[in-house]
C-alpha cells in the first residue's frame, strides 16, 4: 500500500451473476476481481482484471450489492 493508494476511494465493488456463453452456467463473479475468471464447467473465461474493473466476458445476469 502506498501513500498513493490511500488516496483514491474505493471503487465500488460488487458481486455479479455471470452466465457463461459457452455452456450456459451461472456462477458470482467480482466486479473487480484481480485475476481471471474461469466458468467451473467448461474453462472459458469469464473475467479478466482490466486495471480496476474486471471485463466481464459472458452476459451478465443479476448484480448484488
Ligand atoms: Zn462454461
Amino acid at each position: 500500500m502506498t501513500e498513493w493508494d490511500k488516496l483514491i476511494p474505493k471503487p465500488e465493488s460488487r458481486f455479479l451473476r455471470v452466465k457463461c456463453l459457452k455452456c450456459g452456467n451461472e456462477q458470482l463473479v467480482f466486479s473487480h476481481a484481480t485475476n481471471k475468471v474461469v466458468c467451473n464447467v467448461c474453462s472459458e473465461v469469464l473475467a479478466e482484471p482490466g486495471g480496476g474493473k474486471a471485463k466481464i466476458k459472458g452476459e451478465i445476469q443479476a448484480i448484488f450489492e
